[in-house]
């Protein structure tokens, strides 16, 4: 076939090569698919907390937040799936909480119908750090805006379903008031970084 008009690639192009450039094309969505399955959950939302305690950079608050969860809650896990916290070396890092497959224990809101639709619907975040006394530092942000980048993509989940505690009971008209992540947390400048 004489096709002098069409690109070199179209003209020598096998059954197979465009085969080859179609599965290309849907793979990061079958890698997507893979990914939810190994979650056996379709998480809705990500919810944003602070641990409204002081990050003393010791790199050991999560596991006293699951100490307090597990010993004084009675829980049979810590609640959020994952949280920042500094290390002794003064960088930001990431903790592991509850796996992505179990549903968390970070907001419960009890005057609506569905107390738990948050823990069952929402990926928990806790930032360590006091934010109704200090505002958030910037690299714990940048940090955090970098996790919740990589799951708004596993998880398929927009930008505006990435909400504050406080939000989340706006969200279910709720008459209890949550601060959290904090007054000083401007949860409109996070999304922003999103
Ligand atoms: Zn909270």
């Amino acid at each position: 076939m004489n096709t002098p008009h069409k690109p070199q690639l179209q003209a020598h192009s096998s059954p197979f090569e465009r085969l080859l450039s179609f599965t290309r094309g849907i793979i990061p969505g079958i890698k997507r698919k893979i990914q939810q399955k190994a979650i056996n959950r379709e998480w809705k939302y990500i919810v944003i907390h602070h641990s409204a305690t002081k990050d003393s950079r010791t790199g050991r608050a999560t596991e006293a937040i699951r100490r307090y969860h597990i010993e004084q809650k009675g829980w049979r896990d810590i609640g959020y799936h994952y949280l920042i916290e500094y290390l002794p070396d003064g960088l930001p890092t990431l903790r592991t909480g509850r796996g992505l497959s179990e549903i968390g224990a970070h907001v419960y809101i009890k005057d609506i119908d569905q107390p738990w639709y948050f823990n069952q619907n929402a990926i928990g975040i806790c930032i360590v750090g006091d934010f109704d006394r200090a505002r958030p530092p910037e690299d714990k942000l940048k940090f955090t805006a970098q996790l919740v980048r990589q799951l708004m993509w596993l998880c398929e989940i927009p930008k505006e379903d990435v909400i504050g505690h406080g939000e989340a009971h706006e969200r279910k008209g709720s008459r209890l008031i949550r601060t959290c992540p904090g007054n000083l947390f401007n949860m409109d400048k996070f999304r922003a970084l999103l």
